[in-house]
């Protein structure tokens, strides 16, 4: 939605995904933007690094398809090696440097001698051939980035600017330079995509979902994006300039949280990496409720080891201690691709190999590795294990199979509890059964909301249907909450419901005992649980239940209950 509210200022409407105000100039994200990077790219220089080029990019490939083969995906691992087979071509490094000889720059020179073959490649009837096209101008412009000594990410803007993209992926937007990106905007993606939760994890205000974006906005042009409002505004007035807010210093609040009528609720936070629980600690949180432990890897090209892996724990555990944390294992996949974990296309992701899956049933190892770093981390912390993506209590029983083969081979019985994240649809309705398996359950309702009603968490079309307040979601919750407790486990929720204040009062009358919130949220969650009376929230709860929809829900909350 566009709407213009002076003669110059155009407002573009999306989805407020991580509050804070910002103006600052915009910075369109091109993924082809390769800047002349200055490099002397002529004569034998010219050649000299084109022939490093090309080792640089072979080896690439290779890694890449080692990757690939290890985790069974062979015809992906087949197209790099093809890709690779092409830079062994006697035909590029002759053409090549015949042209570079004649005056031309290497990456010109690479482009002008393939595009002859492409355009071969292109024409014949054959679909396999046509593709092949496409690999060697995917080749071609692999080339030009390593002439250029550029890398997947465009290079960063020259000032302070706000991202304007199509949509960032999850490595991406982890990988911003915060010095000079404070803040950014997206055609696609939801409040509950991990580019959003990440951003919100950073600090960095962004509205996402905004349709015709890109096209709308210039290089350089000024913006003023509003991450509470989900709003982009154009060329903004002073007068709105004014009105920016500067960032919130961050309120700490350590007593702990307890209702009116003496309910303690413990108040976590989320974490993607060490920053996240430094914050955690100096806003007073619990603990940590969820560690998301694959944002630990992104931006590196190869996983951690399991030295490294208890080094980087030590470091989170040490910024919270004496406090609990939750480290989720790597939950990979759907919208959260790892480049260190490269996986084949799948026509479903949110439905395919992702979380537990991934590592049950093509990587084992790699889940050894967490295993063996988290027993390490729970003999001298108060480390909690959790795992993510659970359908079944088949994978419950297999993971646990691995973590006692874990604890035999360090000779190590540390007391570590473990739990799951409930956040399939079959496993909060078996909730019962998976009960009796683990210590606690934490309701990941970002995704199980998004299974729950079959809509995309990554789709803005459909940001108004995965609504956490529906009853729906809401009865799914008390039951996963009723058969926990009736085996005394306890239950947590992860997901971004926990920082919504609208719901803080159903989920604590439905009777959750723990909430892991962002970490400049929890002081103010803190306040709203002791505003709060559990028996009233208990009686609310019950009557949305049988309310239809999240916006009755909602008016519930705001009638009835007292808050602060
Ligand atoms: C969830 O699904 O609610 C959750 C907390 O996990 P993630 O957002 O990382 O998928
Ligand atoms: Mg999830």
């Amino acid at each position: 939605m566009t709407s213009t509210s002076s003669l110059s200022q155009v407002k573009l409407h999306g989805i407020a995904a991580a509050p804070g105000q910002v103006v600052a100039p915009a910075w369109r994200w091109a993924e082809s933007r390769v800047h002349a990077s200055g490099t002397d790219l002529t004569g034998e220089t010219g050649i000299n690094r084109l022939q490093i080029a090309i080792r640089d990019v072979k080896a690439a490939l290779a890694k890449k398809a080692t990757g690939l083969e290890a985790s069974g995906a062979a015809a992906e691992a087949g197209i790099l090696q093809a890709q690779a087979l092409m830079l062994d071509d006697p035909a590029l490094l002759d053409g090549a440097s015949s042209l570079i000889r004649k005056g031309r720059p290497a990456d010109a020179a690479v482009a002008e001698t393939m595009a002859p073959f492409a355009e071969m490649l292109r024409a014949s009837d054959d679909e396999v051939f046509k593709a092949r096209a496409a690999d060697l101008e995917d080749v071609v412009e692999q080339l030009r980035r390593a002439l250029h000594g550029v890398s997947d990410m465009p290079p960063p803007p020259a000032t302070p600017s706000i991202v304007v993209a199509r949509d960032l992926a999850p490595s991406q937007t982890a990988g911003l330079d915060r010095t000079l990106v404070v803040g950014f905007a997206t055609e696609q993606g939801t409040a509950t995509a991990h580019t959003a939760i990440l951003a919100r994890a950073l600090g960095l205000p962004a509205v996402v979902g905004i349709a015709g974006l890109v096209d709308a906005v210039a290089d350089g042009q000024s913006v003023l994006l509003d991450g509470d409002r989900g709003t982009l505004v154009i060329d903004p007035s002073p007068g709105s300039v004014a009105h920016v807010a500067g960032p919130k210093p961050l309120v700490t609040d350590a007593a702990p949280a307890v209702t009116k009528d003496g309910r303690r609720i413990d108040v976590g936070c989320n974490a993607a990496n060490l920053e996240d629980a430094q914050r955690a600690a100096a806003a007073g949180a619990d603990g940590i409720g969820l560690l998301r432990s694959e944002f630990l890897f992104l931006g590196s090209d190869r996983l951690p080891t399991e030295e490294e892996q208890v080094a980087m724990l030590e470091q989170v555990m040490a910024a919270m201690a004496p406090r609990p944390v939750i480290l989720r294992t790597l939950d990979v996949g759907a919208d959260k691709p790892l480049p260190a974990l490269p996986q084949p296309a799948e026509a479903n992701p949110a439905l395919g190999v992702r979380g537990l899956r991934l590592q049950l049933l093509r990587r084992p190892e790699l889940l050894m590795d967490q295993l063996r770093a988290a027993l390490r981390i729970a003999a001298g912390y108060p480390l909690r294990l959790m795992f993510p993506m659970v359908s079944t209590v088949d994978e419950v029983r297999q993971v646990k199979l691995l973590l006692e083969k874990a604890r035999r081979e360090l000779n190590a019985s540390p007391r570590m509890e473990v739990g799951i994240m409930v956040e399939v649809p079959a496993a909060a309705v078996t909730a019962d059964v998976l009960a009796k398996e683990v210590d606690f359950f934490s309701l990941g309702t970002n995704d199980l909301t998004q299974y729950l009603f079959a809509a995309d968490r990554t789709n803005p079309d459909l940001a108004s249907l995965g609504d956490s307040l529906h009853p729906a979601l809401l009865r799914v919750i008390d039951q996963v909450v009723r058969a926990a407790h009736s085996e005394g486990r306890w239950v947590g929720v992860c997901g971004e419901m926990a920082s919504d204040l609208g719901a803080v009062p159903l989920l604590i009358g439905l009777g959750v005992d723990e909430l892991s919130v962002h970490p400049p949220l929890v002081a103010r969650i803190k306040a709203s649980v002791r505003g709060l009376e559990a028996a009233e929230c208990a009686r609310v709860a019950t009557a949305a239940l049988q309310l239809d929809s999240g916006t009755a829900v909602r008016r519930l909350v705001d009638h009835s209950v007292s808050k602060t």
